[in-house]
């Protein structure tokens, strides 16, 4: 082996977006209607969902065409690189040759513009002027600030509370792509306003920031709702991230042996797995090893069950089958913002139900301890969500302690978050 090329580029952005249902033996049971407990039918979500998202949350065709003008956006700075860490191989003296997905490369700085750009556009296509949506570190936020200030919507983002105090950075950065950004729990929205009357210091969580932004979509005209993960259209447009990594790894003559990434509402890492797993379930790549990472502090697939919950905290949103901390769950404050939820894409949720990923889980120290690593070898800080995949792949090399190939999704760069590691390197960085 060995004498790989040190980065390897693609010249195109593939056409079409990968739909993982085409390849599942069975499908993940659907959405209920929160107050029926019926599945849910396609007109409960069209207060706050355009029909074309609606549609492709559905769909079992094996691929979806990008829209021109997405693909468009996407060619600013897609396809990304995939690079081969030889000097981390070196510095760490490990035998497993370790590839990672750069994302880091989007002008906001992570994956998360892959889903932005496209719904934004479907919503522009249906006539909305308005999207609301919360944002956990910010990175979501930025995303559709900037995806809303290239198609002409307003963004107005529920941004928790917590990590607003802490990332005065990415409000910054939402800020300057135009759109507006409220601490939550706020006082806009009734959700809000019962948060903060039982408890007005609340740190806030993902889970009732997706209820003070649901609620306003659903209440006002013009407006509607957008999710930064979870969702299954939002795992679909992420996987532009692996069918490029797939043609890079054919344009060097590899199939990596195991896969990693981190997961939050599980995007990332369904973007960048599902191309690699839709070979597994096909029987063609029976040994794939595909890895998911969470933190200890929010530990939905290791420590989670698997049941029907609500996605948000006031139980507006339909009810999905997940592994789930449960919809009241508020985890410590730990910087990587954004793994900070309470429950797991469905999809994701059934694979690893389903035996087809792992699962492990990290403390944020020995992450970050992994991510100074990465960075004092490839340059990359990582974002601290990021830095979780990084460590697992470090653990999975000396593990297997073989000359195996390792793929991970470095999902974004962390040049927003040095407050975080300033305190990791100071030693102030706390395991919660
Ligand atoms: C939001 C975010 C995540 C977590 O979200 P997923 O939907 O699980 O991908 C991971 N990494 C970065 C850089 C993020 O911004």
């Amino acid at each position: 082996m060995a004498n790989f090329p040190r980065k390897v580029y693609l010249e195109e952005v593939p056409k079409r977006w990968y739909n993982i249902k085409s390849d599942l033996p069975r499908l993940p049971e659907p959405p209920l209607n929160p107050q029926t407990r019926e599945p849910i039918k396609p007109e409960d979500l069209s207060a706050i969902f355009p029909d074309s998202l609606i549609e492709q949350e559905v769909s079992l065709e094996p691929t979806i065409e990008i829209p021109g003008p997405v693909y468009k956006v996407y060619e600013m700075w897609r396809p990304t690189p995939l690079f081969y860490a030889a000097n981390l191989r070196e510095r760490l003296g490990l035998k497993a040759h370790i590839f990672y997905k750069y994302e880091g490369t989007s002008p906001p700085g992570s994956h998360k513009p892959n889903t932005a750009v496209a719904q934004a556009y479907y919503n522009k296509m249906e006539g909305v002027k308005r999207l609301t949506t919360e944002t956990g570190a910010g990175q979501w936020g930025s995303a559709l600030a900037f995806a809303g200030s290239l198609f002409g919507i307003d963004v107005k983002v529920y941004m928790v509370k917590i990590s607003y105090i802490q990332k005065p950075g990415r409000r910054i950065l939402i800020q300057s792509y135009g759109a507006q950004i409220i601490p939550s729990p706020s006082n806009e929205t009734p959700p809000g306003r019962h948060i903060l009357e039982q408890d007005p210091d609340s740190p806030g969580s993902l889970g009732i920031a997706i209820s003070e932004a649901v609620y306003e979509a659903a209440n006002s005209k013009d407006t509607n709702y957008s999710l930064g993960s979870v969702l299954d259209h939002v795992l679909l447009h992420q996987t532009v991230i692996g069918l490029e990594a797939k043609k890079q790894f054919e344009k060097i003559g590899i199939y990596p042996d195991v896969l990693v990434g981190c997961v939050g509402g599980g995007s990332n890492f369904g973007g960048f797995t599902f191309p690699f797993i839709g070979d597994k379930l096909r029987s063609e790549k029976k040994d794939l090893r595909v890895v998911a990472v969470e933190p200890k502090a929010c530990p939905t697939l290791t420590e989670g069950k698997y049941d029907y919950d609500y996605g948000d905290t006031a139980k507006l949103t339909p009810l999905l089958k997940m592994f789930t901390l449960g919809y009241e769950f508020v985890p410590p404050p730990i910087h990587a913002g954004g793994l900070r939820y309470h429950g797991m894409a469905p999809l994701v949720s059934l694979l690893h139900k389903d035996g087809v990923i792992e699962a492990r889980a990290y403390h944020q120290t020995e992450v970050f301890q992994a991510a100074i690593e990465f960075a004092r070898a490839e340059g990359i800080l990582p974002a601290p969500e990021s830095a979780h995949a990084v460590k697992a792949a470090i653990d999975i090399a000396k593990e297997v302690d073989d000359e195996i190939v390792i793929a991970f999704n470095l999902s974004g760069h962390g040049y927003f978050d040095l407050s975080a590691y300033d305190a990791f390197l100071k030693g102030e960085l706390k395991d919660v």
